[in-house]
């Protein structure tokens, strides 16, 4: 006859196929997690204040700003947190024009990527 099978026990063989579905589904639930980042990864966002839209942006951090206009990036993972810092930095201030001086020049002239 074949060779393990005939010396395995019902009990080992109980334990062997236990194991086997153990690792059937840890591969499964490692697949599920792998899937969930990916996911997550794909939905974060950035905020950044528009200073010629006069708005919030949100920006997916895998990709590049889809908004080629005035914009400074703000701190936090929500939009109320990113509003609030907006708040705090820019006050009410809500188009370029209403910022200060050296601030609309820092914007304008901001050679670099932001
Ligand atoms: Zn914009």
């Amino acid at each position: 006859m074949s060779m393990n099978q005939t010396t395995e026990t019902p009990a080992e063989r109980r334990y062997r196929e236990g194991m086997e579905l153990n690792n059937v589904q840890a591969r499964a639930e490692e697949r599920a997690a792998e899937h969930l980042r990916e996911a997550a990864g794909a939905l974060q966002m950035r905020f950044a204040w528009c200073w010629d839209h006069g708005a919030l942006h949100h920006f997916p951090t895998r990709e590049d700003p889809w908004c080629t206009a005035r914009w400074s990036w703000l701190e936090g993972n929500s939009e109320t947190d990113a509003l609030a810092d907006k708040e705090v930095r820019h006050g009410d201030a809500k188009f370029l024009h209403q910022l200060p001086d050296a601030e609309q020049l820092k914007l304008i002239t901001r050679q670099d990527s932001p």
